[in-house]
């Protein structure tokens, strides 16, 4: 960190608040950036000023006045402060201060919720068991250099710099988000904390037939990542943001068969893509995921048409992002390859193809009217779902749709109750845990959830992000009271079961 600058170079209350008005990811980036020479300034609001513990302090003094606040009486006393930047960090990312076994309290066995919390939660268990649900989208997250032994997990190191501010910053915010606490273990305690999530789902005394134990979520799909590879097929590190081998995520499932199923993922540039496709298979993956933007796929190029092959005749699915990206950028994004449209090559060739987050977010070129225009990128994978040839291979999930940006088109998707049948359900934690990202009360602002839901959802992701977002999906509700149906969130019939681990 630089040197701090006197206090009256800071910003300014209302340079904040002019720079605040989304108040959202994109908000860090206004705020922060980095000059010339390194430092980290204050930027696009008028006064240059170094970034240090009281320029922060002023930062999250502001948050502090942000609509969300009629909700703050239930957060609690405020997360402990253990520098501004933890602080800061603790509450755009991770505002928790309740662990998931403390939704009932040991000594009394007691569900220690409020009666309208337990109440809508109720609501949400009467048509299906907690070990039903199945999260087709979690992400794992490593840096392998744990001195508890390597993962073979890979960050870019723009996001354990200061010399990328807005990327660090970023990092921290997902670490607090996960609950990583010590860097040096964090990737234990990423997987330590999601199997807690996952085990301590919901207290049995809310499902219809209470017994003495907390009920465990089903099976979370753990995702793993590949580097990006060259279009000559060579492993490209510099411009890879994030890998997860698709051995760890293998490991972990082995090592929780209740919790955990392994989705493998890889490049199908890599010379031994093919190979590396059999392996997985054999190891009982049965779903394969990309992240085109990020990891410089071209899902229409005929340079994947081997590689789709393969996947049809080891009957493999293929969960691909659609939309825009903005969470894995730090060395590497081309938003052009989230174009649902792109989407037709695999299909024609008889890919089942499930389309994250319903590509709720961004636009596209529509290459199919004349002229092309640019349309949201929702609607281009609405046009395939509707179309009857990719009825029973196309389906989407609907991880991070509560995002805000990705809000405007939730009434469109509560409406196409058509294309309901094709949906899977998706976390794509830990963005639930990240604070900033899921505002309840833009949500609510919507019209999508009552202001008691959002009052009690806010509850509930202090002692449970997973829980938190299964019951918000759950209890989102469209213009014409229009709900995402119960089997969304369960296994899907057409997409081959997983084998048992
Ligand atoms: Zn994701």
């Amino acid at each position: 960190m630089a040197e701090a600058n006197p206090a009256s170079s800071l910003p300014t209350t209302s340079e904040i608040t002019t720079a605040r008005p989304a108040y959202d990811v994109a908000f860090l980036d206004d705020l922060l950036t980095e000059d010339e020479s390194g430092k980290v300034i204050a930027g696009k609001t008028g006064t240059a000023a170094t970034i240090d513990s009281q320029a922060l302090d002023a930062v999250v003094s502001e948050m502090c006045e942000f609509p969300e606040k009629k909700y703050a009486y239930l957060t609690n006393p405020p997360v402990a402060k253990r520098g501004p930047i933890s602080s800061f960090c603790n509450f755009v990312g991770g505002r928790f201060n309740r662990e998931p076994e403390h939704m009932v309290d040991t000594r009394t066995g007691l569900v220690t919720l409020s009666p309208t919390a337990q109440r809508i939660i109720r609501t949400c268990f009467t048509d299906i068991s907690p070990e039903e649900i199945v999260d087709y989208h979690t992400h794992i997250i490593g840096h392998g250099e744990d001195t508890s032994g390597s993962t073979g997990c890979y960050l870019h190191p723009a996001m354990k710099s200061w010399k990328h501010p807005t990327q660090h910053l970023k990092g921290l915010v997902f670490l607090s988000a996960c609950q990583v606490a010590d860097k040096h273990l964090g990737d234990l305690q990423f997987i330590s904390r999601l199997l807690r999530l996952n085990t301590n789902f919901v207290p049995s005394a809310l499902l219809p037939v209470p017994s003495p134990y907390t009920f465990r979520h089903g099976h979370n799909c753990i995702l793993a990542f590949d580097k990006l590879y060259t279009l000559a097929g060579e492993e490209d590190l510099a411009h890879t943001s994030l890998y997860v081998p698709n051995n760890y995520v293998l490991e972990l499932a082995k090592d929780s068969p209740g919790s955990f199923y392994p989705v493998g993922s890889v490049h199908p540039y890599r010379a031994d893509a093919i190979a590396e496709l059999e392996r997985c298979s054999s190891q009982g993956i049965s779903i394969i995921k990309w992240l085109p933007n990020s990891q410089g796929i071209d899902p229409s190029s005929e340079l994947c048409d081997p590689f789709y092959n393969k996947m049809v005749q080891l009957n493999l699915t293929l969960l691909i992002h659609t939309g825009y990206e903005h969470a894995v950028n730090f060395a590497y994004l081309n938003n052009a390859y989230g174009n649902p449209l792109l989407l037709r090559r695999p299909l024609n060739m008889g890919v089942r193809v499930i389309a994250a987050h319903v590509a709720t977010e961004g636009s596209s070129e529509d290459t199919e009217s004349v002229p092309p225009k640019n349309v949201p990128c929702f609607d281009l994978l609405l046009r395939l779902m509707r179309e009857e040839q990719y009825k029973q291979t196309l389906f989407a999930d609907i991880s991070a749709i509560t995002g805000f940006k990705r809000i405007p088109y939730l009434h469109r998707l509560l409406a196409a109750t058509d294309i309901h049948s094709n949906l899977v359900y998706g976390s794509d934690y830990p963005i639930p845990a990240i604070n900033i990202v899921v505002s309840v009360s833009k949500i609510v602002n919507a019209g999508l959830l009552t202001y008691q839901d959002g009052v009690c959802l806010k509850e509930i992701y202090n002692y449970n992000p997973l829980l938190f977002d299964f019951i918000l999906k759950r209890r989102l509700t469209g213009e014409n009271s229009q709900r995402f149906p119960v089997s969304v969130f369960k296994k899907h019939s057409k997409i081959p079961p997983f084998r048992p681990f």
